[in-house]
């Protein structure tokens, strides 16, 4: 049964997108009429496999990668560990992975593991400000160094890290530098001659489907498989998921059309009257991705108050989704050593492509209530 729904307001774009009509409408289209399997060598294998390599081309070009780059896996959670774990398996003599104090849960559970099996895991302090400590990082990179993995665009506070000069920093020393550019993709530039070795991408983060991503991995660099199988050049077995990924294509297409210059205005205008309504903006001087809010009402309990939005239809989140579930302690404020008051009243907001003034107005009206 469909249950019957009031008109929401959308803010939790971080979590997810809502997958764009255009993106639905190809996909069921893929999968009634070109339905082949990829390696069949009839001309229904020959469409299909003709479909994904035109979507490898659009993925891989706006990170200025080459086609053959890409790695489709089964979304962000994937490439993440195809990265860390493939590098491991391939140059493993090397036993020193270095990360941020604020990744994403998918990249620090493999860590967990790797550090299982003998890694060294070395965990950089960020600022107040949400940015990786660079001089912090220089220390860090070690000749025994073989990653170092940072997150782009981070999930929560929406801050950018410059991954241009991080990355041609561990080029020169030898190490490969991944990033996980989930949020990131598809809102800022993104050039992998940076000196970028892996990046990973997920489809749901920008209008697509989920369940469907990619890893970008650097010509000349050999990762051990997760899954052993000749499809993706033996690096990730497994039928291709071609509705997904020409979903994933068509996502990458509208997305490039997006207007985040607007989009970041209208972040600009709805912080401020946060603000009006005793919010405390994070990291509001760094680098953030167009959409992202993080803000805090001191002495409010942040998970009542995303409870009460969801029962007016207006639906944003006080952590990340990885994460609300499982956790009580909150490791990325508490990276950026936000005091224990701001934390408990932290939400998040996270604006989309077609986020309008008038739905935001709503969100202030709304929320001008409950906070009184
Ligand atoms: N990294 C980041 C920064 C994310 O936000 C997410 C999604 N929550 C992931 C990785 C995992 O992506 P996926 O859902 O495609 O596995």
């Amino acid at each position: 049964m469909v249950l019957e729904r009031m008109k929401s307001i959308y803010l939790d774009n971080a979590a997810t997108t809502p997958v764009r009509k255009e993106v639905a409408n190809v996909m069921t289209d893929v999968m009634s009429k070109h339905f082949g399997n990829p390696s069949s060598p009839h001309a229904l294998g020959d469409e299909a496999l003709e479909l994904i390599t035109r979507a490898r081309k659009r993925i891989a070009s706006l990170m200025h990668a080459k086609p053959e780059e890409i790695v489709f896996t089964s979304g962000a959670t994937e490439a993440n560990a195809l990265a860390l774990f493939g590098l491991a398996g391939v140059y493993g003599t090397k036993k020193r992975i270095v990360i941020s104090a604020f990744e994403h849960s998918s990249i620090r559970e493999v860590c967990a593991m790797l550090q299982g099996g003998g890694y060294e895991i070395v965990e950089l302090p960020v600022t107040q400000e949400g940015l990786l400590d660079i001089k912090a990082l220089e220390q860090a990179l070690t000749p025994s160094t073989l990653a170092v993995s940072l997150i782009h665009g981070h999930n929560e506070l929406g801050t950018i890290q410059d991954i241009k000069a991080i990355a041609s920093l561990c080029k020169q020393k030898n190490i490969f530098f991944h990033t996980d550019a989930v949020q990131s993709y598809g809102k800022v530039p993104i050039d992998v001659r940076w000196g970028i070795a892996l990046l990973s991408v997920s489809a749901h983060k920008l209008g697509g489907p989920k369940g469907i991503g990619c890893l970008y991995v650097r010509e000349g660099i050999h990762l051990k498989p997760l899954l052993p199988g000749s499809q993706e050049r033996g690096r990730r077995g497994g039928t291709e998921n071609v509705p997904g990924i020409v979903g994933f294509e068509k996502a990458v297409a509208l997305a490039q059309k997006n207007d985040w210059g607007t989009i970041e205005k209208l972040r600009t205008w709805f912080e401020k009257e946060l603000e009006g309504l005793g919010g405390v903006i994070t990291c509001k001087q760094s680098p953030r991705l167009p959409g992202h809010v993080h803000v805090s009402f001191p002495e409010q309990d942040a998970e009542q108050l995303v409870i009460a939005l969801s029962e007016q239809g207006i639906y944003c989140s006080a952590r990340s989704a990885c994460l609300t579930k499982q956790h009580t302690e909150h490791k990325v404020l508490d990276a950026i050593g936000m005091p224990q008051k701001l934390q408990k009243g932290s939400v998040r907001f996270v604006l989309g492509a077609e986020t309008s003034k008038k739905e935001l107005k709503v969100v202030v009206s709304v929320l001008t209530r409950l906070l009184s």
